[in-house]
């Protein structure tokens, strides 16, 4: 059975939100140890990974070093996320396989996903990404033709278009990798968001994609029957945030696309990963599930419920949303 995991920033970054290398190296370790108890199972494995942390701290990184070394644009810092995340995550994946004494490889594919370039998030640039800064720094980055927005008291912060995925176009390399035997990171970060030119060249954009609705995608593409979205809560709950919560468990499509209409999924976090689960689904995935990274092991055994907000085809599916 084909498993597409995909890890949030918690599986990446400490506790504390702190990212220094040793952070995210200590981060991703432990998260590599229920992914191996996967691949020791048997079960084929793709990864995915979020990189908001990451690219953050590069484009601070751009900030403080405009005068001296030229900028970089925003899809540059999604390709150098995706090889320095998939570096760190083939190490400590290769190494929790070799102490379970299973002998397979892992690699990371730099991978590109295809937006349109009319998509309307061009227009009106929504994702707020990287730092708040005072409105006199970021005046000259305004000059400078980026989007930023007055946050209030924690000051100004750039907002860029968060595109809808169309196609992971490097899914082929991915799918040829898991042929040769291979554990395959790929997508970091949703993809680097790439358009079309008329003469079928491809370009980068200033953009990012969101690493939940990219996952989706890419594991479609390479047949997988499991979509597992692994993050720091259990599942999805209804009023959230309220004395009233109410777990999600298993859940049709419908159904819980109608709490998605009632409000329930912040846009910014759970919104994506509901929406990302109900089109897996939608599209031939047998079940989709929100969970924490210590229980992808159960979240992926079908005979099991209550390890999160667990997705199914209407067909299959037994409504017990509220008895988590
Ligand atoms: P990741 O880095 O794993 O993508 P996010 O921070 O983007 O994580 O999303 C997970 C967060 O979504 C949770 O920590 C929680 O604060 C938030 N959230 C918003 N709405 C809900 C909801 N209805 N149920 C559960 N969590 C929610
Ligand atoms: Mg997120």
């Amino acid at each position: 059975m084909r498993v597409l995991i995909a890890l949030g920033g918690n599986a990446m970054t400490s506790e504390d939100g702190r990212a220094r290398p040793r952070d995210q190296v200590a981060a991703v370790t432990a998260a590599m140890e229920p992914v191996a108890d996967l691949v020791a199972a048997g079960y084929d494995v793709v990864l995915t990974h979020g990189n908001g942390p990451q690219v953050g701290n590069l484009l601070v990184k751009n900030q403080l070093a405009a005068s001296v070394v030229p900028p970089v644009p925003l899809d540059w810092c999604g390709a150098q996320t995706q090889g320095t995340i998939g570096f760190i995550v083939v190490n400590a994946l290769e190494r929790a396989l070799a102490a379970r004494g299973v002998r397979r490889r892992v690699a990371a594919v730099v991978t590109r996903t295809l937006v349109d370039a009319a998509d309307p998030g061009f227009a009106r640039p929504t994702k707020p990404i990287g730092r708040y800064l005072p409105r006199e720094e970021a005046a000259p980055l305004i000059d400078h033709g980026e989007t930023w927005e007055d946050r209030g008291p924690r000051g100004w912060r750039r907002v860029v278009a968060s595109p809808e995925p169309l196609e992971v176009l490097d899914a082929p390399a991915a799918a040829a990798l898991l042929a040769a035997g291979f554990v395959v990171v790929a997508n970091g970060g949703g993809g680097v968001p790439v358009v079309r030119a008329p003469d079928g060249s491809i370009r980068g954009v200033e953009a990012v994609i969101d690493k939940d609705l990219g996952a989706a995608l890419l594991g479609r593409a390479l047949g997988a029957e499991a979509l597992i979205i692994a993050t720091d809560v259990d599942g999805a709950v209804l009023g959230f945030g309220t004395p009233h919560e109410r777990a999600v468990g298993t859940v049709d499509v419908a159904t819980l696309r109608g709490y998605a209409a009632e409000g329930h999924f912040a846009s910014g976090s759970m919104g994506p990963k509901v929406e990302a689960a109900c089109r897996f689904v939608e599209q031939g995935g047998r079940r989709a599930v929100i969970t924490t990274l210590t229980r992808i092991a159960e979240a992926v055994r079908a005979d099991m419920d209550g390890a999160g907000t667990t997705v199914l085809p209407a067909d299959i599916t037994r409504e017990v949303a509220g008895h988590a």
